[in-house]
């Protein structure tokens, strides 16, 4: 593949260069001598935020599934039934979501030490974003009837899922990376299940 300066057009060997997963240098053009194409920045920022409407999404059906087995779903269920339902989607959604990034974050700066920049954070969740579709599984359960333990057995791929992922990106202890994991789905977790 063949690359050129988004500013002069000028050919250029590679865009950037990677250090360690996640830490890269956007390379300058020996022409004109300006970030070659900085819109890879850009990009990874756009795929940031599509992993995480998609990730949005499947936590929202998520919570409908949990919430089935209680209310009855059908043309017999009253209009108030199905607002209390959609607040608490709402809250179980964005609440939980909310701790456990901030949850998430704690734990990743105080067991794995990692630095405090940005572009770390920023690479990190889309780690976790992504080592999260595993949730895509919960959508079997539209077409056959699962007993709802399953949706717990699939928190757990993911859990493990996010583990690996988190693992490579740190390349810390395989403990640190369960126990930083762990809280997070912990206290997402409990909040979803405190604001019941
Ligand atoms: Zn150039």
């Amino acid at each position: 593949m063949e690359y050129r300066c988004v500013q002069c057009g000028f050919r250029i060997k590679t865009l950037f260069v990677q250090y360690s997963p996640g830490n890269i240098r956007l390379m300058k053009c020996v022409n004109c001598k300006a970030v070659a194409d900085e819109y890879i920045e850009c990009e990874l920022m756009g795929l940031l935020w599509k992993s995480l409407v998609g990730f949005l999404v499947l936590d929202a059906y998520r919570s409908l599934l949990v919430k089935r087995p209680e209310e009855e779903w059908g043309t017999s269920m009253s209009i108030s039934s199905f607002f209390w339902i959609y607040r608490k989607m709402l809250m179980d959604v964005f609440l939980g979501n909310y701790m456990f990034l901030c949850s998430f974050l704690f734990a990743i700066r105080s067991l794995l030490k990692t630095s405090a920049q940005f572009s770390r954070f920023r690479d990190l969740l889309l780690a976790i974003l992504i080592s999260s579709y595993f949730k895509i599984l919960l959508t079997a359960m539209m077409v056959w009837e699962f007993p709802p333990a399953v949706i717990y057995i699939i928190d757990l791929f993911v859990l493990s899922s996010n583990t690996v992922a988190l693992k490579v990106m740190t390349k810390s202890t395989m403990n640190r990376c369960i126990g930083a994991c762990f809280i997070a789905h912990a206290i997402k977790f409990c909040i979803t299940q405190a604001f019941a």
